[in-house]
């Protein structure tokens, strides 16, 4: 059997793999195979190594859970199995004449099922919001082949507590996202993108919030160190796409142009092209805005102190940024700034991941850093939906 491997680095041969092409075949495997461990995996494009089995598991594949079941043209409310890719999404969509704005750098591998479980996002999300915000309702099926329905069709709900929550960023812990109910958006005016570059990082930091009022719809930035897997460009870049003219009161040291949205290929072309180099780990922390600089600048020094390579670029207006750190000659050396590292992101009333999910790779560091009213609720909702632990936990 072929080992089965994400984004992480990680790769695992589990006991077996199940791949159902249709959500009652999956239901009535769980029913009959009532005590097996699990992991519940689809695009395997994630980073943290949340979809890796371990070699005691059954690995159940949803990536064939892949029709479109129901489209309402008229508000533009769809029905997705969870293995729809978001490139299907994104393609059905705008041929329908509606958009729908959580469109991830691995659009072509990532599924539905899979950005609920993790609560990605996109570069949209500065302007819409990550896929929380799309998602209406959700058919799921428990660990032991219950149906469980949360949510609906309706685009506002006030009936209780929102227990859609629960299942986005639920990580293939909790059980299975079959069915998706999404709302679209009217598809976007034309945008104006501009490429905005400088001399130093701490500029391109320091310009984003300066942007923030100019109504962008993405905000973009990379270091130079990272633009060498894109353009190999010599500078620092942000890139912002807006619906109206950047006001002219942007710093002389500041090199603006005007582009189409293509220019985005030199910002997103960085994540895949790293994908060869070396291996990795992709730290996706998360700041808000009025410490994000600090932060940044503070977690570039800790990792420059300790002579380990590394490149950050991200969602510069979320304070969203993917610091990947490679493997040098004596392994990937993280372990022994781990601690110092977390204290900065504590400090700085950050977050270890901003869209990337925990999985295998950030486990422990999750476990330290967890409060204690989300673990509490964390454990309870373990206990009523997966008794018998058949599926990993976050913690
Ligand atoms: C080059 C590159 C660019 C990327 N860009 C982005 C980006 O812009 N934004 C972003 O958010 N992420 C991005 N990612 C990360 C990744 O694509 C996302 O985390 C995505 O959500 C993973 O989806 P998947 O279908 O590949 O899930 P998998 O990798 O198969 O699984 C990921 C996790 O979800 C769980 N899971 C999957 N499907 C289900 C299901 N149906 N029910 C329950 N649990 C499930 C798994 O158990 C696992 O824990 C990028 C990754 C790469 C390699």
């Amino acid at each position: 059997m072929e080992a089965i491997k994400d984004h992480s680095g990680l790769s695992s041969i589990p006991i077996s793999i199940f791949e159902p092409k249709e959500i009652s075949e999956l239901k009535s495997y769980l029913r009959t195979n009532s005590c097996n461990k699990y992991r519940i995996g689809a695009g395997l494009s994630g980073v943290s190594g949340g979809a890796v089995p371990d070699q005691n598991e059954i690995f159940i594949s949803l990536k064939k859970l892949n029709k479109i079941s129901w489209f309402d043209k008229e508000s533009g409310i769809l029905v997705v199995e969870a293995g729809v890719t978001m490139s299907q999404i994104q393609q059905f969509t705008n041929e329908s004449d509606w958009f729908f704005p959580v469109i991830p750098g691995s659009k072509d591998k990532a599924t539905i099922g899979g950005m609920i479980a993790c609560n990605g996002g996109g570069p949209f999300s500065l302007k819409y919001g990550k896929i929380d915000n799309f998602v209406l309702g959700l058919d799921l099926l428990s660990v032991k082949g219950q149906n469980i329905q949360v949510g609906g069709y309706s685009t506002k709900i006030s009936q209780g507590i929102n227990s859609k929550g629960i299942w986005i960023g639920s990580e293939g812990t909790l059980g299975f996202i079959c069915s998706v109910v999404l709302r679209c958006i009217p598809p976007l005016r034309k945008l104006a993108y501009y490429r905005i570059a400088t001399d130093k990082f701490s500029n391109v930091l320091k310009l984003v919030p300066k942007l923030l009022k100019s109504n962008p719809y993405l905000l973009e930035v990379a270091e130079k160190n990272a633009l060498r897997f894109s353009s190999k460009a010599e500078e620092h870049v942000l890139w912002i796409a807006t619906n109206r003219e950047l006001s002219g009161n942007i710093d002389k040291m500041y090199r603006v142009t005007k582009h189409d949205k293509t220019i985005l290929d030199e910002r997103f072309n960085i994540g895949h092209n790293l994908q060869k180099y070396k291996p990795f780990i992709d730290l996706d922390v998360s700041f808000p805005l009025r410490y994000v600089n600090d932060a940044i600048i503070a977690l570039k020094k800790l990792l420059v102190k300790s002579e380990i390579e590394n490149i950050v670029f991200g969602h510069g207006g979320d304070g969203n940024y993917h610091i990947h750190i490679f493997q040098n000659n004596y392994g990937l050396n993280w372990e022994n700034i781990q601690v110092e590292f977390d204290e900065i992101v504590s400090n700085y009333f950050g977050q270890i991941s901003g869209e990337h999910g925990i999985g295998k790779v950030h486990k422990a560091r999750f476990k330290k850093m967890l409060n204690n009213g989300d673990k509490k609720i964390y454990q309870s909702l373990k206990k009523a939906l997966d008794a018998d632990s058949q599926l990993p936990s976050l913690i």
